[in-house]
């Protein structure tokens, strides 16, 4: 699953792409018909991303929500000579055609769970749900903090519920753990609002390094392939991670066996030694 980064490099792409052009649409697969009849020759004012909803944005304040899903891909092509005819099950098509303001480009949205033309009051409802994304500058981080304080529930649960925090996906959330040296299944209620507030820094900065790569790194300079002299990682997520898909391997940092275990469906990774059991102490 794209994780918030992948998004908000998409909204970009889209807008550098079509920004401010009258656009065809269309749904060559059927499903998005409607909506792509609709939007036909519009202008596309831009597109944005809070977490992992994207918004394209219409003239006339009509929006295309999109969110991907578990295996959606939209695929943005600038510069083409020519919009090719669409290949396999492609949702919603936006092109424009080559003329006096440059070459032709094409975007692909395909195994989307969420391809809906919404108005602002519908778009504002969506993102009156999300929870604070760490890509926006507008962010409230205090939000998502009133969430985890009063939160029995494990804070590894936490970082991925989309309404407490909006882009946080199992990368960054097997990170962010690691590198604050918290157990995943530690209850929200025990951190302390320091704790968080430095989390959330982190995450700014990892999450907008994210956005000018296209990979997540989350690394510290001593643990890179480099400084370590160890092999690159070699994933198909890309970038260098401290405990994520790392099950069975040696932590970067103490050498204890990565470890692994389902939460929510999703798995949880994280090292024993680094990260180890929190203990309340009103338990002893
Ligand atoms: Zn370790």
């Amino acid at each position: 699953m794209p994780e918030g980064h992948t998004l908000h490099r998409l909204a970009r792409d889209l807008t550098v792409a079509f920004g401010g052009s009258a656009v065809a649409i269309s749904s060559p697969q059927g499903r998005f018909a409607d909506g792509a009849a609709q939007l036909d020759g519009s202008v596309l004012e831009d597109a944005e991303a809070w977490g992992k909803q994207l918004f394209v944005r219409f003239g006339g304040d009509r929006f295309v929500h999109v969110h991907l899903g578990l295996i959606g891909t939209f695929a943005v092509h600038r510069d083409v000579d020519a919009v090719p005819d669409p290949v396999g099950a492609v949702r919603l098509r936006i092109a424009r055609p080559a003329g006096p303001t440059g070459p032709a480009a094409y975007a692909d949205l395909r195994g989307a769970i969420t391809c809906a033309l919404v108005t602002a009051a519908e778009r504002d409802a969506v993102v009156a749900r999300s929870g604070p994304d760490p890509l926006r500058p507008d962010a409230d981080p205090g939000r998502a903090w009133d969430r985890i304080r009063r939160s029995r529930k494990p804070i590894g649960a936490l970082l991925m519920d989309q309404r407490v925090l909006a882009g946080v996906g199992n990368v960054y959330r097997a990170e962010l753990l690691f590198r604050h040296r918290l157990h995943p299944l530690r209850p929200g209620s025990t951190l302390r609002v320091s704790q968080w507030q430095t989390m959330w820094d982190d995450l700014v900065e990892l999450m907008a390094d994210g956005v000018l790569t296209g990979r997540i790194d989350t690394v510290r300079p001593e643990h890179t392939p480099e400084a370590m002299g160890r092999e690159a990682r070699r994933d198909d997520h890309g970038g260098e991670v401290y405990v994520y898909r790392r099950t069975g391997q040696p932590c970067h940092v103490c050498g204890r066996t990565v470890r692994t275990a389902e939460l929510e469906g999703r798995n949880l990774f994280w090292c024993s030694r680094c990260q180890p059991v929190f203990r309340s102490r009103a338990v002893g």
